[in-house]
C-alpha cells in the first residue's frame, strides 16, 4: 500500500460486504487519495464502497457561516458520488457513536478516513477505533508529501522543512491518477440507484447553531473551487511574487476556504501551477505558500499537541515575552472591542471589518491584525487566545492548521527567529501602520473595508 496510508488500529479487513469511506476533511469526490485508496479496496476484494460524512453541529468554533459553506459543497459531493452509482448518506451526531452504529448495521470490512493533524478529529478516530473490529485506514489526501513521510518530528521553521519537502516532492507531486482513470475505478465500486439528496436550507434551518455569524454568498463546492483554481492560473498567478502582499489589490488566490473544506486538492492546484506558463518567480513564490508553509503547518499541529496555546510557542518566544509582560501598553482592549472593530486605529478596523464581513483578511493583514492584537492586550497568552478565537470564528477558512500557525507565528514567533527587542513585543518581529504606509496604500485598503 502507499505511504499515503496509515493502519490506525492492527485489525483486519473482515469478509463482509462493503467498504466505507468516512469522509470529513476532504470533501470532494475527484483527486481524493482516500476515496480512491478505499474504491482500489473495494475493487481488489470484489465489495461495494460507500461514503459518509458526520455531521456534528457541536464542531468547536462552528457557526451558520462556516455550515452553510460546508453543507452546500456537500450537496455536490452526494450528488456527484450519485452519478458515479456511489452511496452517500450523511449521518448526524457525534461519530463515536454515528459512524460506529453505521459500520455495524451495515457489515462493513474495512473502514477509510482521511488524515487531519487536529485533536478534534484525531480523538473522534480514536473513540471510533476503540468500538470497531475492522480495519481503519488513513489517507492523507491532503498533503502533496503526506504529514507523516515529510517529516518525523515538529520542525524549527520553512528552513529546516523546505529541504525535505523538496527531496520528496518529485515522487509524490505526481502520483495523482488521470481524472479518467479515477472515474474507472469509481464506476467498478457503486451500487446504483437514485441519490439521498439533502437540502443546505432545510437542515440547516433544523440545526441548533451559532447564527450570529451570516452566512457567505461565496459560491462552494467541486465545481467552483476548480473554477476559482482555472481563474487564478490563467489569471493573477501572473505578478503573484509582487503583487500578493499589496492587500488593495487583492492578488492572491482566495482559494483558502476551497482547500480548507478539501474541496479543492492542493496536488491538483500544485500541478496546475506547475504547468501553467507564467513567469518562474511567480510559479515559484506560489508553490512555496502552498506547498512548503501549508504543509509546515500540519507538520506543527500534528506534533505539537498544544498548537493552538501559549504552551505550544518556543522556549526563546516565551521567555522574551513573559519579560516584557509588564511592559506599559499604550492601548489596551478587551475581546468584545476587538469583535466590535472598536480600536483608535483605522487600518487594524478595516482589518477586522474585512474578516467581518468577507469572512477573511488579505493574507499581510492577517499579519498586522494579530501583531496588534499582542499590543493592545494586557498578556501574550489573551492575545493568541483572541486571535485565535476571532479567526476560527470569523474566517471561512478557520479551524485550519494554517490558521493556529498563523496566529501562533505572529504572536508567538513559531517558525521564526528573534529580532530586535521592542517594548511589549521583546525579541518577536514587530510591524506597524508606518511601516504599511511605506509598502502599500493604506488609505485605500481602509476606503474598502469602512464599517
Ligand atoms: C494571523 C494569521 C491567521 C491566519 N489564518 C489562516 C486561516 O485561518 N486559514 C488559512 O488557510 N490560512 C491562514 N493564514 C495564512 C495565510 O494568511 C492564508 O493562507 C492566506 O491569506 C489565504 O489566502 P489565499 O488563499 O488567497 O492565499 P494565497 O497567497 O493565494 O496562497 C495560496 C495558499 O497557500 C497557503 N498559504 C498561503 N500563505 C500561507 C501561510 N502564511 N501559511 C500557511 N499556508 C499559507 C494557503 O493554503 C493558501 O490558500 C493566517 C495567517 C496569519 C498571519
Amino acid at each position: 500500500m502507499s505511504d499515503r496510508i496509515t493502519l490506525l488500529n492492527h485489525l483486519p479487513i473482515t469478509d463482509s460486504k462493503q467498504i466505507i469511506y468516512w469522509m470529513s476533511h476532504d470533501q470532494r469526490v475527484w483527486d481524493n487519495h482516500a476515496l480512491l485508496a478505499a474504491a482500489q479496496l473495494a475493487v481488489e476484494s470484489e465489495n461495494k464502497l460507500r461514503v459518509v460524512f458526520c455531521l456534528n453541529e457541536k464542531f468547536p468554533g462552528a457557526n451558520l457561516r462556516s455550515f452553510d459553506f460546508m453543507l452546500r459543497g456537500l450537496e455536490q459531493v452526494a450528488q456527484g458520488l450519485s452519478e458515479l452509482g456511489i452511496r452517500f448518506e450523511l449521518l448526524r451526531g457525534e461519530p463515536s457513536v454515528e459512524v460506529v452504529r453505521y459500520l455495524k448495521a451495515n457489515d462493513c470490512a474495512a473502514l477509510f478516513s482521511d488524515f487531519d493533524p487536529l485533536r478534534v478529529k484525531r480523538q473522534w478516530k480514536e473513540e471510533v477505533n476503540r468500538e470497531i473490529r475492522i480495519a481503519h485506514y488513513e489517507v492523507d489526501a491532503h498533503n502533496i508529501v503526506p504529514c507523516r513521510v515529510a517529516s518525523q518530528k515538529q520542525e524549527y521553521g520553512a528552513y529546516t522543512f523546505r529541504p525535505k519537502i523538496n527531496r520528496l516532492l518529485p515522487f509524490y507531486l505526481h502520483d495523482l491518477p488521470e481524472l479518467l482513470v479515477q472515474e474507472e475505478l469509481l464506476k467498478r465500486v457503486g451500487e446504483g440507484g437514485a441519490a439521498k439528496v439533502f437540502s443546505t436550507k432545510a437542515l440547516l434551518d433544523e440545526m441548533q447553531l451559532d447564527r450570529t455569524v451570516s452566512a457567505l454568498s461565496l459560491p462552494s463546492g467541486e465545481a467552483a473551487a476548480r473554477e476559482a483554481m482555472r481563474n487564478f492560473v490563467s489569471g493573477k498567478l501572473t505578478g503573484y511574487d509582487e503583487l500578493r502582499n499589496l492587500p488593495e489589490l487583492d492578488h492572491q488566490s482566495d482559494l483558502s476556504p476551497y482547500l480548507h473544506f478539501g474541496q479543492l486538492s492542493a496536488q491538483r492546484l500544485a500541478l496546475e501551477v506547475e504547468q501553467a506558463d507564467v513567469p518562474v518567480n511567480d510559479r515559484a513564490a506560489f508553490l512555496e505558500q502552498l506547498i512548503v508553509r501549508r504543509e509546515l503547518s500540519d507538520n506543527f499541529c500534528y506534533y505539537n499537541t498544544s498548537y493552538d496555546q501559549w504552551e505550544g510557542a518556543p522556549a526563546w518566544a516565551k521567555e522574551t515575552l513573559l519579560h516584557h509582560a509588564a511592559d506599559e501598553r499604550e492601548y489596551l482592549y478587551e475581546l468584545s472591542q476587538f469583535e466590535n472593530v472598536e480600536t483608535h486605529d483605522p487600518l487594524w478596523n478595516a482589518a477586522q471589518v474585512q474578516l467581518l464581513r468577507s469572512g477573511k483578511i488579505h493574507g499581510y493583514m492577517r499579519m498586522y491584525w494579530a501583531k496588534k492584537i499582542l499590543e493592545w492586550t494586557p498578556s501574550p497568552q489573551e492575545a493568541l487566545q483572541i486571535a485565535i478565537y476571532l479567526n476560527d470564528k470569523y474566517a471561512i477558512d478557520g479551524r485550519d492548521p494554517n490558521g493556529y500557525v498563523g496566529c501562533q507565528w505572529a504572536i508567538c514567533g513559531v517558525h521564526d527567529r528573534p529580532w530586535t527587542t521592542r517594548p511589549v513585543f521583546g525579541k518577536i518581529r514587530f510591524m506597524n501602520d508606518k511601516g504599511c504606509k511605506r509598502k502599500f496604500d493604506v488609505g485605500k485598503y481602509i476606503g474598502m473595508w469602512r464599517r
